[in-house]
Order: C-alpha cells, then sequence, then structure tokens
C-alpha cells in the first residue's frame, strides 16, 4: 500500500533526516586507511544511542537473511556495493566504502548511503562514485508531482548508460515512513511515463548503484553482502526525498553540514 505523508508529517520526518545525514558526514570525516569495518559500526551505534534514535537494521531480519542483521550500518567495500555486513577489516589504501544508513527518530525513518575513497583514489572509482551521485541528482529532479515513478527510474537509467554502466532492477528506491521499506519500488531503469503517479506526501528514498563492468551480483558467505559477480567495483548514493507541491524535499540532505 502506497501511504502519503501530510505536510506536518513531513516536517515530523525532518529530524530523522537531519540525524541520518549528521551520522554519514561523521562517519565519512572519520574514516580512513586503518579504520576498522567493526569500528565504524560502533561509531554509529554510539551516535544512534546517544540520540535516543532506532536502529532499523540491527533486528532486520526478511526472508532472504540467514539471521538478523545484527549491525547498525551496511559497510560494502570494492566489490561488495550493497547490504555489506561490517566484519573485521581494516580499510587499506585505495578501498571504495559505501555506506548506508538507516535509523527511525520520533517514529519517523530516513535512509541514505553515500560511497567515498580512502587513501589513493583510483580514477575509475571516482567515475563511478560520480556517475552515481550525478544519477540521484537527476532522480530527485525527476521527483516532481505530475511525474511517474517511471520518469524517475528513467532519469536515473539515463546517466548510467551515458557513462557506459548495466543497471540492475532488482535493488532499487522505496518508499519510506514508518518502516524502512515500503511501496512503491523504485526500479534504477525504467520507462518514462509509466508506474504510479507522484503525488505531493508521497516519501522515496532514492538510490541508484552500479557496478563497473556487470548488473549481476552474488551473495556472500555471511548471508547479506551483495558482491559483483566478476570482482568489478561498485558505487552507491541514497537520499531519503518528500514529494511536495513546491517541489521535492531532500530530508538527508548533508550540504548544511558543508559536505556534499
Ligand atoms: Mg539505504
Amino acid at each position: 500500500m502506497i501511504e502519503l505523508r501530510t505536510p506536518a508529517e513531513i516536517e515530523a520526518m525532518r529530524p530523522a533526516g537531519r540525524f541520518v545525514a549528521e551520522v554519514l558526514a561523521t562517519l565519512r570525516d572519520e574514516t580512513t586507511v586503518g579504520t576498522n569495518l567493526l569500528a565504524i559500526d560502533r561509531c554509529a551505534h554510539d551516535l544512534i544511542r546517544r540520540a535516543g534514535a532506532e536502529s532499523c537494521y540491527i533486528d532486520y531480519h526478511p526472508s532472504f537473511g540467514a539471521s538478523p542483521f545484527g549491525k547498525v550500518i551496511c559497510t560494502s567495500i570494492n566489490d561488495a556495493v550493497l547490504h555489506g555486513l561490517p566484519h573485521d577489516y581494516a580499510l587499506r589504501d585505495g578501498d571504495l566504502v559505501s555506506l548506508d544508513f538507516a535509523v527511525s527518530v520520533d517514529g519517523w525513518v530516513a535512509d541514505s548511503a553515500v560511497s567515498f575513497v580512502v587513501g589513493t583514489p583510483r580514477d575509475e572509482d571516482l567515475a563511478i562514485i560520480d556517475t552515481a551521485e550525478r544519477a540521484l541528482a537527476a532522480a530527485i529532479d525527476a521527483a516532481v508531482v505530475g511525474h511517474r515513478i517511471g520518469d524517475i527510474s528513467h532519469a536515473i537509467a539515463g546517466v548510467a548508460r551515458a557513462d557506459g554502466y548495466a543497471i540492475n532492477t532488482d535493488f532499487g528506491g522505496h518508499g519510506v515512513g514508518r518502516e524502512m521499506h515500503g511501496d512503491p519500488h523504485v526500479a534504477n531503469d525504467g520507462k518514462p511515463g509509466r508506474g504510479y503517479p507522484l503525488r505531493a506526501g508521497l516519501v522515496l528514498a532514492l538510490e541508484p548503484w552500479f557496478l563497473q563492468t556487470t548488473d549481476e551480483l552474488v551473495t556472500d558467505p555471511d548471508g547479506w553482502t551483495l558482491r559483483s559477480v566478476d570482482g568489478s567495483r561498485g558505487a552507491h548514493a541514497e537520499h531519503t526525498v518528500a514529494i511536495t507541491d513546491a517541489g521535492p524535499i531532500v530530508l538527508t540532505d548533508r550540504s548544511f553540514l558543508g559536505v556534499d
């Protein structure tokens, strides 16, 4: 079922969005060569506890999950791109890091992801991060009343295809509200003018992600981490966006923090 939020409810979602933005900015700032993925999770956990927020991940146990996730953040490294389960690994020079973070504050969820490189970057890693971010910007621009879900999907795919990346449509964006995952699904490719009409009050997590030379994923033995089938690296960008009559509001925008 697709739920629409009142303007007051969208205002009530702002603290969750702001908190997720702050945590991702902090973690991005503090993550460097040598940082252990378990330390990133611990830091996120401390920030959640201090804020009185609630993790959407720690007890997350969907039908495809082997067991509850048990951590509060996804850390996907290099050829892992989604759902990376934090494990005992110290980041190395040039690692491509994707952090995906969702919490509930005052009963409202916000969900956001960012990719970056620690240490010396490879050009091709910076390129795919840039594509994911521009695809997200195009998705947000398309998230306006009068469009349909397919217009968002088409905008994402247009950016990816122009840069030569294949697109996986199994994992994509979703409705966000009291729960992390709601209807509608927002595939990262689709036909313009098709699908559910975008109405004021629809709140979506938009999340383009791409791999360098494939669109196929395999699951790690941990039951969660999704990795490219060919070892090529991936990037992910995500924001929680409210569609309003005055245009899209990026609830998880980090720009007020002076970071991208
Ligand atoms: Mg997310």
